[in-house]
């Protein structure tokens, strides 16, 4: 029995780093060699409540800082984010298994969150109008609503929480964040380069947990606004238990985004991108494609060149620089996966590539890219968000039924269609009923001066996260009107008991 002492990964609460009081723990798993690396404590509410102390406490001084200085920070934080791209790239692939090169890909995406938060000035500009009425101004200015809540998923530890607390800091308030206990080190290195920038002590705490931290936060008085990113049903519920105490929420939920393709589009482009969209990040993208929706007589061909290019990638652990796909976050979603495998080939879908039959040395997490063809809708393959390396062909007679087909399901969170038809691709972007599309673009993820959603199950609450929807979601609105009554004007003190209107 080995006797090697693991690493424990503390919370981060008013700048320092701190054991808590619960004395619960996780393991954090090396997904490439099945080997526990760390373990992760577990908050209990009095750890929720120390940090959101500290953030309440700071945040009177955070809110009262100009703007300009909270841009500067921003900066300087910017900065840091850059300098240290490989050391994070290096931390997120050692806990989610994912590629180095896609790691850095989720830095990149999460620093120009941060880029956008550095114009604050700007994006905080309010409205003016001169004269509203007789003598009467009328302008609009945004503030902070006191103490955010950020609850994120494994799969991205660096981007989906930069989705979040840039903003929330920038526009003046203070941040408490429940990373995924399954990948949670990224995060306490994020609130050390947040310290060297010069954030105040309490502005940014990381505090680590599973469900007893979320229900803590859901219920707590002092927390203003939650933002969460997860599955379906645990966005659900976040939804309904943090709106029910009151707070401000969005919830971002779970996927299964469908890519149409159409005879006229360049079948070896389309293929070489699903299966890029399909099997980067071992799937375990909310905007992978899942989906492949062959058109016509396309399906044939298409399949065929698919095979060939998922049978051509390199597997192995995300650290090593020959990799392209690395392995599945845990043995709980190897299994998951595998059985959805299973249940593929028993409700009579075409087997095209196994996945089961991967070639890894060790006890790491892998399993290979597996592609079906002829799955129908009534099918679990189908139906469920696998999340993992499992791409499916559903064959349709029309562009319109494919519409249809995504139309009718549940999940919208994103979709792409592959065609040289501006009349077709003008069709389905405005016909599709999802949030994000692209046109011959697989992973169709917003720039973050855009907001990103989906609609339906992939989205609870009104806002989209960062971008203008964010910076909204992290302020309230209010506007001031305003009169300076000259005593010397014969009947100024004049009112009525009427409903005002402009005179
Ligand atoms: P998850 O829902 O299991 O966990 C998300 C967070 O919720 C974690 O912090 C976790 O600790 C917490 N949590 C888990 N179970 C809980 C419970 N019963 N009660 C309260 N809190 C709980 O999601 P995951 O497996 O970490 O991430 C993958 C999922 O996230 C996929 O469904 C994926 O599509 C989705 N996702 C969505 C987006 C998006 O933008 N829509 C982005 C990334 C991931």
């Amino acid at each position: 029995m080995s006797t090697a002492i693991v690493r424990t990964v503390h919370h981060r609460i008013d700048g320092r780093e701190t054991a808590g009081q619960s004395n619960r723990t996780a393991p954090v798993w090396n997904p490439a060699t099945g080997e526990r690396q760390a373990n992760v404590l577990l908050a209990g509410p009095a750890d929720i409540d120390a940090a959101v102390k500290a953030a309440h406490e700071a945040f009177p001084g955070w809110a009262d800082t100009s703007v300009m200085r909270r841009s500067r920070l921003m900066f300087a934080f910017r900065n840091l984010v850059e300098k240290h791209l490989d050391d994070l790239a290096r931390i997120v692939s050692a806990e989610h298994g994912k590629v180095l090169d896609d790691a850095r890909g989720e830095l990149i995406r999460g620093l120009e969150v941060i880029d956008f938060a550095c114009g604050i000035p700007h994006l905080l500009k309010g409205e003016y109008s001169d004269q509203v009425s007789t003598d009467i101004d009328l302008f609009s200015f945004r503030q902070p609503l006191g103490v955010c809540a950020g609850i994120a998923p494994f799969n991205f530890p660096a981007m989906v929480p930069m989705w979040m607390h840039p903003i929330a800091i920038a526009t003046g308030n203070t941040f408490v964040l429940k990373p995924s206990e399954r990948a949670p080190s990224t995060s306490n290195f994020v609130a050390e380069l947040y310290a060297e920038a010069g954030l105040p002590d309490g502005v940014f705490n990381v505090v680590h947990g599973d469900k007893v931290a979320v229900d803590a936060i859901l219920d707590h008085p002092d927390i203003a606004a939650v933002s969460f990113v997860g599955s379906t049903p645990i966005a659900r519920y976040v939804h309904a238990r943090a709106t029910a105490s009151g707070k401000r929420v969005q919830a971002l939920g779970g996927a299964k985004n469908h890519a149409v393709v159409l005879p006229d589009a360049d079948l070896d482009y389309a293929a070489e991108h699903l299966i890029a969209g399909g099997y980067g990040s071992a799937g375990q993208r909310c905007m992978a494609i899942s989906v492949a929706v062959a058109v016509g007589d396309v399906a044939e061909p298409l399949v065929e060149l698919m095979r060939v290019k998922a049978q051509a990638i390199k597997i192995g652990p995300g650290l090593e620089a020959a990799s392209e796909m690395g392995p599945v976050v845990s043995r709980e979603a190897l299994e998951r996966i595998r059985g959805y495998i299973s249940s593929g080939i028993d409700a009579g879908a075409d087997l095209v590539v196994d996945g089961r039959e991967v070639d890894v040395q060790g006890d790491g997490f892998f399993v290979g890219p597996t592609l079906f063809d002829r799955v129908t809708p009534e099918m679990d393959l189908y139906r469920d968000e696998i999340f993992g390396p499992v791409l499916v062909v559903v064959r349709v007679d029309s562009l319109e039924d494919a519409i249809d087909l995504i139309n009718d399901n549940n999940w919208a969170n994103g979709t792409a269609i592959f065609t040289a038809s501006g009349q077709a691709a003008r069709l389905f972007q405005r016909s599709v009923q999802v949030g994000m599309i692209g046109v011959n673009v697989p992973v169709p993820v917003p720039m973050a001066f855009y907001s990103f959603g989906g609609w339906k199950q992939s989205l609870f609450g009104a806002h989209h996260i960062h971008g203008p929807e964010g910076v909204a979601f992290y302020t309230h609105a209010k506007a001031v009107t305003t009169r300076w009554p000259e005593e010397t004007k014969a009947g100024n003190h004049r009112s009525h008991l009427h409903f005002p209107t402009a005179v």
